[in-house]
């Protein structure tokens, strides 16, 4: 049997990190068998839907390379895949079900149903409907009563079901209630929308948060009236904030599209999201989506929660853009240059060559040429070095000698500044440590730079540099 998988998100807002990691999961168990995999799309709950969630849910998609073979907007054999679209499906089958004993029509109001509480305040409703004469609802139907269908749970005995990852999970009846399965609207409740899809839509493996996994003896209750074979379960560990929090959707932070705002790589955060509950047997970290596919395993799911490190997210973004290919740097760097102090100056693609190596997210470049601009007034005590020998004095000499090397080269890159360097180190007679430092630091103000001095020349220009020379050569001869 082909496996099929599917992603039933609601579009209820964000794409918060743990309804990306079951797309992820549900995605790669899928591509790992050879199977098939679904999207669709959860939209019974009208109080819930918030406006662009639903194209947010299809880019987050296909930024993050999870790709539907099925699913709204691509198609395929089972659709529609928008559960608002199914709505007379679902009435259909609800109304099979009834007939089958499994389900049955019901027309308290809401005063009676909050009525009816236990000592503790739960409500539970009381089955009263289920005793209706059939000649009774009938009429009462014809008659256009408002009513839902609510599902028929035995008073007792066990439920149980094996759980891929969970085991064995079993529920007693009498704890479960009668839910709506239709509400008076005529839409279908998640309680019976995900059950009619599943086996409709031929899912073999439902893939979701744990949080569905003691309600999922309902569901199999009712494939079980049905006479249909329930699918397997994999249900997955909570995310957690820290030690006792789940991360929820209000934790701002945690959604795909402000991680990419941040600086992220798509390819990154997926590969991050793929290890928030599980890990391939050798403890690999940094994993292509074809490595993963190949790897995934729900052997490797844990039962117990995982925390979302963002360090930990942004170490990992780091091998990714380290690694990166020089020309896909500058494609993404080049907005994070703009919003930047050097802004439309100086050569982005220099500080490209110095700065890949050196950061982890883009959103790490503003900060990081912020020292270019900050020149101006700095405290010459800076200049003293022991191991070098240097301070102010040492420094006036070494920057006189390299200002006028420095003003005879004529391509002026980092290979020639260099050997101005050298020969004005040999005129000073001094070390060309000296005179690299000391530049640095009359041209940049900072003792650390990403490059050293002949790169921070390099990047500055020719006339900025000769410029920002004569400035210091002019402070370090006041303060002597
Ligand atoms: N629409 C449900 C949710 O977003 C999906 C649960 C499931 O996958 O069955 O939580």
């Amino acid at each position: 049997m082909k496996v099929r998988t599917r992603f039933a998100p609601s579009p209820t807002g964000f794409m918060h990190i743990g309804n990306l990691r079951t797309a992820l999961y549900s995605f790669l168990f899928a591509r790992h068998a050879g199977g098939e995999f679904i999207l669709r799309i959860e939209d019974t709950d009208e109080k819930r839907y918030v406006e662009g969630a639903v194209e947010l849910i299809y880019r987050t998609l296909k930024a993050s390379g999870i790709t539907p073979d099925e699913g709204p907007g691509i198609g395929g054999e089972h659709g529609p895949y928008i559960q608002s679209e199914r709505k007379s499906i679902y009435l259909e089958y609800a109304e099979k079900l009834v007939e089958l004993g499994g389900a049955y029509y019901c027309f308290c109001d809401k005063a009676r149903i909050e009525s009816l509480t236990d000592e503790n305040g739960n409500h539970k409703y009381d089955k009263h409907c289920l005793s209706l004469p059939k000649e009774e609802v009938e009429r009462r139907l014809k008659a256009g009563e408002p009513h839902v269908i609510r599902q028929n749970i035995p008073t007792s005995g066990m439920t149980e079901y094996e759980d891929m990852v969970y085991g064995t999970i079993s529920v007693d009846s009498a704890d479960l209630e009668d839910n709506i399965l239709i509400k008076s609207d005529g839409m279908p409740t998640y309680n019976f929308a995900n059950v009619i899809d599943d086996h409709l839509m031929g899912i073999t493996h439902v893939t979701r948060g744990s949080e569905y996994l003691s309600s999922t003896p309902k569901y199999n209750l009712i494939y079980a009236a049905f006479g249909w074979t329930p699918p397997k379960y994999i249900h997955l560990p909570p995310i957690m904030k820290d030690a006792t929090h789940k991360l929820s959707k209000r934790y701002g932070d945690a959604n795909f599209e402000d991680f990419i705002a941040k600086g992220y790589l798509p390819e990154a955060i997926v590969n991050y999201i793929a290890l928030l509950g599980w890990s391939p047997k050798d403890d690999a970290e940094k994993m292509s989506m074809s490595e993963l596919i190949e790897r995934f395993s729900v052997d490797g799911i844990s039962k117990s929660g995982s925390i979302f490190d963002e360090p930990k997210m942004k170490w990992l973004n780091g091998l990714y853009v380290h690694e990166m290919d020089p020309e896909k740097f500058s494609e993404y760097s080049a907005k994070w240059y703009d919003k930047s102090v050097i802004a439309g100056k100086y050569d982005y693609k220099k500080w490209d060559a110095l700065l890949k190596s050196r950061i982890d997210i883009f959103s790490e470049i503003p900060e990081k040429v912020e020292f270019i601009e900050n020149f101006g007034a700095y405290d010459v005590e800076m200049y003293r070095h022991k191991k070098l020998k240097a301070d102010p004095a040492a420094a006036l000499t070494a920057l006189k000698a390299a200002r006028a090397e420095m003003e005879r080269v004529e391509k002026f890159e980092p290979e020639s500044i260099n050997e101005a360097f050298a020969r004005a180190a040999e005129n000073a007679g001094i070390k060309k440590g000296l005179v690299q430092w000391s530049v640095r630091l009359a041209v940049t103000g900072a003792a650390v730079t990403p490059g050293g001095a002949a790169e921070m020349a390099d990047i500055l220009g020719k006339e900025e540099t000769l410029r920002r020379t004569d400035f210091s050569i002019k402070l370090l001869e006041e303060s002597l």
